[in-house]
């Protein structure tokens, strides 16, 4: 069974006693943190979402079992920094449409969703056009860490949930999220029109997020925890607070090893090291930029060979474009399956660790990265 809940609120708000029987739901930060909810922010967890969605550690919260880190990192910093930013970006988006934009404290839930639905929208758009109202969602992500990421490859499906839930509980039928990325120009992401993009209401996606979220609490109510992430790799293992609990005493050091704990040297300042960090950024932001650029020339090329109705184009000696059709797929390896299920098999066929030594560029870009 789960242990008794035990709430951590870093960011107090008004102290409030939610009628937790009732569809009038009161918000507050209790209510969102733990116990049987599901709050907007909980969604990468439950979808084990890279970089920091870890169902496990939502699950430790939930329950309110003890952290065993000396630590008061609830979540990431991240998080700190889009509750601290909230007002500015809200007031940054109603400058920017002209739109009013209403605090949410309470809704009615609609009767269509579960009771453990709690998302917490950071505000009711209200427009001057006849249009309903929307939900607001403020983010506020390193340009130097995942918005870079998120800009290319578009925004990641725990956002979009996030706004899903939003929309669902206020019953809008459409929601923007209002993103002020954190270290480069000061504006909100804007589409090519100059708008901020809005995302319509998708009750499909909001039927699956039920059955998602069901499965979840289903493991809730029976104290089961979801599968572990392996430390080496997950970056929500760095800043967990129940690393030592979930991967043992020898992992967590490990961890905390590759992220400067051990042998750490504190320097107030060092112009030899800032120098060659800010050629690291530069280069990461020119390399970032590149990779978008032969993303889209690829694109274009597939168009070109399409347009001529042609699978492969020579130009000249030595230049080919091919444009392969992959039927079969390639065939994948379930390395945790195997491991599951044929633990002694696994067993056998792994290899002793090799020591391994490498070098992780922390904090410019939020996490680590340049192995
Ligand atoms: S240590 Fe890693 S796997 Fe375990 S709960 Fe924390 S983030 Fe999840």
């Amino acid at each position: 069974m789960p242990q008794e809940t035990k709430p951590v609120d870093l960011w107090a708000g008004p102290d409030t006693t939610p009628d937790l029987t009732s569809r009038h739901v009161i918000l507050g930060p209790v209510t969102e943190r733990t116990g049987r909810q599901l709050g907007s922010s909980d969604w990468a967890h439950v979808l084990d979402e890279p970089p920091y969605g870890c169902g496990r550690r939502l699950m430790y919260r939930k329950t309110g079992v003890e952290m065993s880190e000396p630590s008061n990192d609830y979540e990431t910093n991240a998080m700190y920094r889009g509750k601290s930013m909230e007002p500015v970006i809200v007031a940054e988006y109603e400058k920017h449409t002209g739109f009013r934009v209403e605090p949410v404290y309470e809704y009615h839930l609609p009767e269509s969703l579960p009771t453990w639905w709690r998302p917490h929208p950071d505000g009711k758009i209200h427009r001057n056009d006849g249009r309903g109202p929307g939900a607001l969602e403020a983010k506020c992500p390193s340009i130097r860490g995942t918005w870079r990421t998120y800009r290319r490859e578009g925004l990641p499906t725990s956002w979009i949930m996030q706004l899903q839930s939003e929309m669902a509980a206020l019953g809008a039928r459409w929601a923007a999220p209002a993103i002020l990325p954190w270290g480069g120009e000061y504006a909100l992401w804007t589409d090519q029109d100059g708008d901020v993009p809005e995302i319509r209401r998708d009750d499909e996606m909001i039927a699956h997020m039920v059955d998602l979220g069901e499965a979840f609490l289903r493991k809730f109510d029976k104290g089961e925890l979801p599968a572990k992430q392996d430390p080496h790799e997950c970056k929500a293992c760095a800043s967990c607070p129940w690393i030592g609990l979930c991967q043992g005493r020898q992992a967590a050091a490990e961890v905390a090893g590759a992220a400067g704990g051990h042998d750490e040297l504190i320097l107030e300042a060092d112009p030899a090291l800032e120098a060659l960090l800010a050629q690291w950024d530069e280069f990461e932001e020119i390399a970032d930029e590149a990779k978008a650029q032969l993303a889209g020339l690829k694109d274009r090329f597939g168009e070109e060979l399409k347009r001529r109705g042609a699978v492969a184009i020579r130009l000249g000696p030595g230049r080919r474009l091919i444009r392969r059709i992959d039927t079969k797929g390639s065939p994948g390896f379930d390395k945790k399956r195997l491991q599951a299920e044929k633990p002694g098999v696994f067993k056998e066929y792994v290899t002793a660790p090799k020591p391994n030594s490498y070098v992780r560029i922390f904090g410019a870009r939020g996490g680590g990265n340049g192995d």
